[in-house]
């Protein structure tokens, strides 16, 4: 007997016959003697729906009264999927995220999870209930309702999984699992049967969507065993956990992720002295930007060029704070292009492995696609090149690596 902690998305609960279809997965688990946790998203498309009701009534909400909005998703398939079991005649109970104490910061649209208490889920497993948790939404210590970002119901699952140590958490979704990359690019994409959580951290920070990648960062830390697999067809899905596999002697590379969301900004002839750096960055960030990648360069005449990635909406922000910068340090020019994508090659076989990045660079130059940035991680090669070449780009990786075979 084990304790499972189940989530199903906003497409396996999109309707009231999908509805009933969990349900009978969940009582198919709960009937073999396992403890079932079962963390739901809204349906799909509900919680749009809810920011665009907002939107329409104030063009600026509160991010405070946003939250008690955006929780009301989750509380309707809750509800509905306790009453789906009641009629499979399986005894289960619904819960908020306030409810069962899924204590979060204060940080409104995107809260972190603090502690959750599970002595009362506990006591319901206990008396042989399934619990059934809504997803995305916790309080804070104020008893405010806080939301933990677009496509926080994994970070629910997977910190109640922490918390409960349950013996697996199984996030059911409409793909059946990890992928080499995205099929709809690259259609020899493989499911992957295992993966590490770096490896999967990497890959969603790289622009893979099958995971929230704060879920992942929980997961890896509190060392929770995570599936990935599909709600509609049965499989073995993909799963995610610290230990590599076996077979290290292959270089051996997981999957080629990449982001369509970015922009680069250059700023050249900058005088060059210590500091220049963070006069350019700083604004930056103090405007909470994020940036990605960071490619500096000293020229022969003492001034130096320096490159950049941001977020594509963030672009016009980055770009106007750039050109201040610029006129204030007496720099040349500024550059902006969005015409970009970013691509990266993941593997844990790189850290046993030279050549790979080699290997990449040869692959991409054979069919002349020009890489604009490169940085690189223990396990991550990510390059920056023209947006036109992004489906030739990883087509050609996932060969030049045998991504279609298994390892
Ligand atoms: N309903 C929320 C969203 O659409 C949370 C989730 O689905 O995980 O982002
Ligand atoms: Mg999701």
């Amino acid at each position: 007997m084990a304790l499972i902690v189940q989530k199903y998305g906003g497409t396996s609960v999109g309707s009231v016959e999908r509805i009933h279809a969990v349900a009978e997965k969940v009582k198919s688990w709960h009937d073999r003697g396992h403890q079932v946790v079962v963390v739901v998203s809204a349906m799909s498309g509900e919680t749009n729906r809810l920011i665009g009701l907002a939107k329409e009534v104030n063009p600026d909400p509160s991010p405070r009264e946003m939250d008690v909005l955006l929780s009301t998703g989750e509380q309707v398939t809750i509800a509905l999927l306790a009453m789906a079991l009641h009629r499979l005649g399986v005894d289960a109970r619904s819960y908020t995220g306030g409810q069962v104490h899924i204590r979060t910061d204060s940080a409104h649209s995107k809260a972190r999870i603090m502690d959750i208490d599970g002595t009362r889920v506990r006591a319901d497993l206990d008396a042989g209930r399934v619990v059934v948790v809504a997803g995305f939404q916790g309080v804070d210590e104020s008893g405010a309702i806080t939301t933990l970002g677009r496509g926080g119901s994994d970070t629910t699952a997977v910190a109640m999984a922490a918390a409960l140590k349950a013996d697996e958490c199984q996030i059911y979704t409409d793909v059946d699992g990890v992928y080499t990359t995205d099929p709809r690019v690259e259609p020899k994409a493989r499911r992957l049967d295992r993966i590490t959580f770096e490896e999967m951290l990497e890959m969603a920070s790289s622009g893979s969507k099958v995971l929230q990648i704060r879920s992942v960062e929980f997961a890896g830390k509190y060392n929770v065993p995570l599936r990935v697999l599909s709600s509609f067809e049965e499989g073995e899905g993909t799963l995610i956990t610290l230990e590599e596999e076996e077979n290290v002697e292959q270089a051996k590379i997981s999957g080629i992720a990449f982001s369509r969301d970015e922009a680069k900004l250059t700023i050249r002839g900058v005088p060059d002295h210590p500091g220049v750096a963070y006069q350019i960055l700083g604004p930056i960030g103090e405007a909470n930007i994020e940036v990605d990648m960071i490619v500096q360069n000293i020229g022969k005449d003492g001034t130096t060029d320096f490159t950049f990635t941001v977020h594509r909406n963030e672009l016009n922000r980055a770009l106007e704070i750039l050109r201040k910068t610029a006129d204030e340090l007496g720099a040349r020019e500024v550059e902006a292009d969005d015409k970009i994508v970013k691509i990266a090659l993941v593997g844990v076989g790189m850290r046993s492995h030279a050549g790979i990045a080699s290997t990449m660079f040869k692959a991409l130059a054979d069919e002349r696609i020009n890489i604009q940035m490169i940085s690189t991680s223990e396990i991550k090669v990510s390059v920056i090149v023209e947006e036109k070449y992004l489906e030739l780009a990883v087509r050609t990786l996932h060969e030049a690596f045998h991504l279609d075979q298994a390892a």
